[in-house]
């Protein structure tokens, strides 16, 4: 997949994103293609107006419906960790947001299915990234805890909210060899967790403490 060809969308400067590549690298992002798509990634038209001048500083921001944008560095990371075994064919993403973290797996993975709880937001998500010509992006509006068992298995998965225990179906959803990324626990307890699904069995990894928004149950209509 080659990166979004962004001429004409109103990118800010390429200062300011080879900073942002920059500050990555220094935080041990080393994947160039990782790197290449963070900085090609349009970070700006998924905030508030008022909050684009800060799109590229290495911060979590509100998008609204009390959830926020994932920070840069933690979206690289976890985007590095899932490619980390080779190509990927089809990845899962529980929790898509404003569709930032969606746009970056869509640009290195051939198909990228996406759940979000809150309808309004993944509205909106869909918008952009169909402005964008995205066209390898499935999205679900339900409770992502069940996974996506019609279009699984998967070779990756990766959860943007974090449960206090991991879902088991999302577990049971993964290829032979597959990946899930995820954040556990509770408030401000949760560490950064990587499951490695195995023949008859899993094995799972603690990587570093982390704060994300906590995966809830159910679904929410707003409008
Ligand atoms: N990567 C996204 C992160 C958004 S925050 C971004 O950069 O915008 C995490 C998202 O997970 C929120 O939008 C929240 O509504 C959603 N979420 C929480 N619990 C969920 C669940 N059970 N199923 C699907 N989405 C969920």
């Amino acid at each position: 997949m080659t990166p979004l060809q962004l001429q004409g969308i109103g990118m800010t400067s390429q200062r300011t994103r080879d900073r942002l590549v920059g500050r990555l690298t220094e935080q041990g992002i080393e994947n160039p293609n990782v790197l290449e798509v963070m900085g090609n990634t349009p970070r700006h038209i998924f905030v508030d107006e008022a909050l684009s001048h800060r799109a590229y500083e290495d911060t979590a921001l509100p998008i609204g419906f009390g959830q926020t944008i994932s920070q840069p560095y933690i979206v690289a990371k976890m985007t590095e960790l899932l490619i980390k075994t080779g190509p990927l064919e089809s990845v899962l993403e529980i929790g898509t947001g404003c569709g930032y973290q969606t746009l970056v797996l869509s640009q290195l993975v051939n198909r990228v299915y996406s759940i979000e709880r809150i309808e309004a937001l993944q509205k909106n998500a869909k918008k952009r990234l169909s402005l964008l010509r995205v066209n390898n992006v499935k999205f679900k509006y339900a409770d992502g805890n069940w996974g996506w068992s019609e279009e699984g298995g998967f070779d990756a998965i990766l959860s943007a909210a974090a449960p206090e225990v991991i879902p088991p179906e999302l577990i049971t959803q993964l290829n032979i060899g597959g990946r899930l990324i995820i954040p556990v626990g509770v408030g401000d307890h949760q560490q950064l967790t990587l499951v490695t699904r195995e023949e008859g069995g899993y094995k799972t990894k603690i990587l570093e403490a982390v704060k994300f928004v906590p995966m809830l149950s159910g679904t929410k209509n707003l409008s």
